[in-house]
């Protein structure tokens, strides 16, 4: 027995690899991935960006996976509470368990991994460390003991459920970090999967005013941020942001301030400008290394007393709730999930997300769904009401 899987060998060179699947012990599972989830991140490893601080090629990418349980240990089964059969979603990052960090709560950022790794998570560990299946663009995944799954419900498709990280980004940064409260007025720069994420987040925590930007080429976005709740959108390349904002606000601005746009610099100056005094802004959006913010005005974070934030993650505090929240289906959270492609076309996906297809078709939220090809029937996600794959 053996798993197919697409393996990142050098800058943009995705080739498909055949690895035999691992013996499991009593303290590890195997995972049939259902779906993977893609990021901005996968375009930037796949780009080698990631080679420069330290994370190898080689790798099987692949950080947002779904899928069943395969097969699982004893001791596992006990810890994780979950049996074969289970479909689950896994977090990125393992902790070791043992350090400063893993233990006061923060496993997120445990620098404990293994010898050698500048990342211990998957999508990131190269497959010369055994048993090489350590990312979700694969058939089967290897869970290793320090692996933090969730169980999902059977009845979510797993083209759904692989919207957890996007929507527990949400939570985690409006409502666990900003402190997001009953009748604030948050404002989402960028409209993007982690933008609706923080759409429906805002939401739930209760915002009075909710307004998201986009561009005017990402009207499907903001339409269906309206739909998830969003009281207001902004084209930011048609209209003045700052001033629609005051227009919108009656002059007030923003309690919560969320960037979430990619490469663009403008958005934090915006940002400043549309915060209320004593405001919190987060910065979710990388820019680029090195890139200086032209404009860029302490002066205005002193004396308007703006708490400015970087978040970069999750971790189960936000993961549970939005599994919840996906399972609800309060919010037709399927309409994100836009496009998925078999494993073997994982690059045309990744180029998809980027923009770099000829392709003009509106995506939000893009699957590789390794199995699919395996099933019988027309279609995986038959009890769903989302966009059929490309
Ligand atoms: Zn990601
Ligand atoms: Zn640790």
């Amino acid at each position: 027995m053996s798993a197919k899987a697409m393996v990142l060998v050098g800058e943009q060179r995705l080739v498909m690899d055949e690895f035999p699947l691992p013996a499991i012990g009593a303290e590890d599972a195997l995972l049939r991935v259902e779906a993977c989830g893609l990021c901005g991140s996968d375009v930037e490893q796949y780009d080698g960006a990631f080679a420069a601080i330290g994370i190898p090629f080689s790798t099987i990418m692949g950080h947002e996976p779904v899928g069943t349980i395969e097969r699982i240990g004893a001791e596992a089964a006990r810890r994780w509470q979950v049996d074969e059969g289970d479909r689950v979603v896994v977090e990125p990052l393992m902790g070791c368990g043992s350090c400063r960090a893993c233990l006061t709560g923060n496993y997120r950022i445990c620098r404990n991994g293994r010898e050698g790794l500048k990342v211990m998570g998957y999508g990131f560990i190269p497959t010369t460390v055994s048993p090489a299946l350590w990312g979700g663009y694969a058939e089967y995944m290897y869970l290793d003991r320090r692996t933090v799954v969730h169980k999902v419900s059977n009845t979510v498709s797993p083209r759904l459920a692989a919207l957890y990280q996007p929507i527990a980004a949400g939570i985690q940064w409006v409502a666990h970090i900003a402190n997001t409260k009953v009748g604030d007025t948050v404002v989402i720069l960028g409209a993007g999967q982690r933008g609706l994420g923080a759409v429906v987040a805002a939401r739930e925590a209760g915002a009075h005013r909710i307004l998201v930007t986009g561009l005017s080429r990402d009207a499907h976005k903001l339409a269906l941020a309206r739909e998830f709740g969003a009281t207001g959108t902004i084209v930011a390349d048609e209209e003045d942001t700052v001033e629609r904002v005051a227009e919108l606000t009656d002059g007030e601005g923003a309690d919560v301030v969320l960037d979430a746009t990619p490469v663009a610099t403008e958005p934090i100056l915006h940002a400043i400008a549309i915060a209320k005094p004593q405001a919190t802004i987060l910065f979710a959006g990388i820019k680029g290394s090195g890139k200086a913010i032209r404009g860029f005005s302490a002066d205005a974070v002193i004396l308007k007393e703006l708490t400015i934030r970087g978040v970069a993650g999750q971790d189960l505090r936000a993961y549970e709730p939005a599994l919840r929240l996906i399972e609800s289906n309060k919010y037709p959270l399927e309409k994100m999930c836009t496009q998925s492609f078999p494993l073997e076309e994982a690059e045309r996906a990744v180029l998809t997300l980027a923009g770099r297809t000829t392709s003009d078709e509106a995506s939000i939220s893009i699957t590789i769904t390794p199995n699919d090809l395996h099933r019988p029937g027309p279609s995986s996600d038959g009890d769903q009401t989302s966009a059929p794959p490309n």
